[in-house]
């Protein structure tokens, strides 16, 4: 009998969401991974139309090996289209330098504490783990550094030099000019661009080395729907800056419950202390997931709504506060229906509704859109009995989403008024941010449930809604409306002052 290989020590992934929330009996839509060092949001253009040429053409290679997507990397750091190596993730290229430059002999990382990955890598080529980088045939430097956040400086080296920037956008720093002394630098897609799940990250070095490189991938590792995403990931600019904000808020505030967090060049926080599994464990029941080094804590960074419940954890953890009514971003249950929201406000109409009620989720998303925000939308109906408690519901959740983000509506223009066509169809909405409910709504002909649907969000969202929509098509007469509320909304919506508009002061 042909003998098993060897066992392997291979990368360890954390525990499942689904398997997270099930060990604190907390439902998934509860838990926030700040374990990943991934932002809480996809880029804009990660819409299934980015995606509709490649689904297209899916049964097919692309012989061209992504061309545009090569050469928009190679552009976008000033090199030649022949210095871009494409892999599945930065890992794959990882793995392939460790095969490449260190087949039974050494790897070393700089700093010592780094990512875990290196170390498997070389485990898959065969190559010991060595401590001093000098001697080393291959060096691994991760710059800035996961997990420290820090950012190290470039030794000299005699073995084959890997720059690992994977965290480099938020550092503002790159190794790209040193590439013609014939170091490899390693990006990726997965952190600052947020497509981990897409599986893209790249090679940039001379015209030899990449030639050995992909030489040494597997043809075409990318698959076509994922180099489209990076294309269009990478054809709108990066700004980072509100992410950075964040981090240097976040760090501010965790110094005030006394945790303090090194200073980061990254997405996450590398914070120092005697037993961070105390903290992993104790934040897991408020339905927060961080990540325990030995000696530290690693707090990724996501965005405010987020990160605003992490900082409440802590503070009921600190004061033994018990987890009751975890602050779940929206969330609505009822027996017909179970439903999480995020919603920002303002946004950047990156919009997904997953209801399961086709047609409904089409308009709110419409509406979304339109209005500038960032919704997100998933759950489950009872649709046995039709499709009204999940359309009600929905509505409802979202507008209690909106009333609570909108808080006392300081400084917001109050009023909004649009008037919107669809082909034959009109619709005209008109908005005032009043904190009352009131609905005035006709909409002729409506294809069911588009007039219930506004009333139900109006109810909780606390504002005033004049709707009139005509027209002779029902579809085209509900998707104007909803575009019009959409509109009239963003105009509402507008930061005008930070006062509160209106004579009495409050809304
Ligand atoms: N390098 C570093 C330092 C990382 O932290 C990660 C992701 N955890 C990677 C590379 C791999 O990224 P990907 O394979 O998603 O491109």
């Amino acid at each position: 009998m042909r003998q098993l290989p060897p066992p392997l020590d291979a990368y360890q992934w954390p525990p499942s969401t689904d398997e997270l929330a099930r060990r604190v009996g907390l439902d998934p839509a509860q838990m926030i991974r700040f374990d990943g060092n991934v932002p809480a949001m996809p880029p804009v253009t990660a819409r299934p139309a980015t995606i509709a040429r490649a689904l297209a053409d899916v049964n097919e290679y692309d012989r061209g090996r992504y061309f545009e997507l090569r050469l928009a990397i190679a552009n976008y750091h000033g090199v030649d289209i022949n210095q871009v190596v494409l892999g599945a993730g930065s890992d794959e290229l990882i793995v392939t330098c460790a095969r490449l430059f260190a087949s039974n002999g050494s790897v070393a990382t700089v700093p010592a504490n780094s990512y875990s990955m290196y170390r498997f890598a070389a485990g898959m080529a065969g190559a010991t783990v060595v401590d001093e980088p000098e001697s080393a045939d291959l060096v691994f430097v991760c710059r800035p550094n996961n997990p420290t956040g820090e950012l190290p400086d470039i030794p000299s080296v005699s073995g084959q030099l890997v720059i690992d920037e994977a965290y480099a956008d938020y550092a503002g720093v790159s190794a790209v000019d040193m590439i013609d002394e014939g170091i490899i630098i390693l990006r990726t897609f997965s952190k600052a661009f947020g497509l981990a799940g897409a599986r893209v990250g790249y090679a940039l070095t001379t015209p030899e080395l990449a030639l050995a490189l992909a030489a040494r991938v597997p043809p075409l590792s990318v698959s076509s729907l994922s180099a489209a995403l990076a294309l269009a990931a990478l054809n709108s600019p990066l700004d980072i800056s509100e992410q950075v904000a964040e981090r240097d808020r976040l760090a501010l505030e965790l110094e005030k419950y006394g945790l303090q967090p090194l200073r980061s060049w990254t997405n996450f926080l590398y914070i120092p202390m005697e037993s961070p599994e105390t903290y992993v464990d104790g934040l897991l029941p408020y339905g927060v997931v961080t990540r325990a080094y030995p000696g530290a804590l690693r707090i990724s960074v996501r965005d405010q709504l987020d990160d605003d419940r992490l900082l409440a954890a802590i503070r009921d953890f600190q004061a033994g506060t018990p987890p009751t009514n975890i602050p779940t971003l929206f969330r609505r249950a009822t027996a017909e229906t179970s439903l999480a929201i995020r919603l920002r406000i303002p946004g950047q109409s990156r919009v997904f509704i997953s209801t399961g009620q086709g047609f409904y989720d089409h308009m709110i998303q419409q509406m979304a859109f339109h209005g500038g925000f960032d919704l997100r939308i998933e759950g489950v109906g009872d649709f046995e009995t039709g499709d009204h408690h999940t359309v009600e519901d929905t509505m409802r959740a979202l507008g209690d989403a909106f009333a609570t983000t909108l808080g006392d509506r300081k400084g917001l223009a109050r009023y909004g008024e649009a008037r919107v066509p669809m082909d034959e169809a009109i619709a005209h909405a008109v908005v005032d941010l009043s904190g009352r409910p009131m609905a005035t709504i006709s909409i002729d002909p409506d294809p069911g449930m588009a007039t219930h649907a506004l009333e139900s969000f109006v109810q909780q969202a606390k504002i005033t809604l004049h709707v009139t929509a005509t027209g002779s098509n029902a579809h085209h007469v509900a998707e104007a409306s909803f575009k019009a509320v959409g509109r009239a909304l963003a105009e509402a919506l507008r930061r005008e002052s930070g006062v509160i508009k209106s004579t009495k002061g409050s809304l």
